[in-house]
């Protein structure tokens, strides 16, 4: 069931993941970036880990994703951190449940898709973290447009996910740091993307 113990477990496991995942994060962020996207997220999410353990009975999975939000906006810094903070900001406003359904998981995502674009503008293509959470967005409709159960719908978003930051590889940047190098961009995958596919993997995984 997707309700406040998984909302905790996805944090726990997403800032374990993040931080196995730092120094991938920092070379992909060297390649195309200023190599500060895994020590930045690394920071956020151990803030925000220590802030929902610590947190006296959340009510909601919105309660702990909008701390989430506020958390990573004051602790990452970047490009990255008000996208994230907006993300999971939009992402807690669509549950006030407590225990999500098909139908609220991919509002959930939709609600963090949507926040990354109101906030940094880019559209798929353009070699940012929107060419993973796009792909999501769309194969959880499908799930759940198939009857799957809530944890299958994160499954099919996540591996979407982890195809979607393949995916940019290679493409040539139009947003964000990446895009100063121009056609130089192609040939390496977008950190943000990266990170958005351990992300969703780890809500996928608090789910099994
Ligand atoms: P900074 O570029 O400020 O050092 P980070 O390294 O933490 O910030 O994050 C870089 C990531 O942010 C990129 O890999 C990309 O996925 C994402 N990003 C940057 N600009 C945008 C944007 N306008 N829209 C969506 N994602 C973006
Ligand atoms: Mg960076
Ligand atoms: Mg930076």
């Amino acid at each position: 069931t997707l309700d406040v113990e998984w909302a905790r477990r996805w944090v726990a496991l997403a800032a374990q993941a993040i931080t196995e995942a730092k120094d991938e994060l920092v070379e992909l962020d060297r390649e195309i970036g200023d190599g500060d996207h895994g020590v930045n997220l690394d920071r956020g999410f151990a803030a925000v880990a220590a802030k929902i353990e610590g947190m006296d009975r959340p009510a909601t999975v919105g309660e702990i994703l909008t701390t989430v939000a506020t958390t990573l906006m004051s602790s990452v810094g970047g490009a990255s951190g008000p996208l994230y903070g907006t993300a999971f900001l939009r992402a807690g406003k669509v549950s006030g449940l407590a225990e999500l359904g098909p139908d609220a998981v991919v509002a959930l995502l939709e609600g963090a898709l949507e926040g990354i674009t109101s906030r940094g503008r880019a559209g798929v293509g353009e070699k940012t973290m929107v060419d993973a959470w796009a792909p999501a967005v769309e194969a959880a409709v499908r799930s759940a447009g198939a009857g799957d159960e809530p944890a299958a719908v994160l499954r099919a978003a996540a591996d979407a996910a982890a195809d979607g930051a393949r995916s940019t590889i290679p493409l040539v940047a139009s947003k964000g740091r990446a895009s100063y190098l121009g056609e130089r961009s192609a040939g390496h995958m977008d950190p943000g993307a990266r990170s958005s596919a351990i992300l969703l993997d780890a809500a996928a995984r608090a789910a099994a």
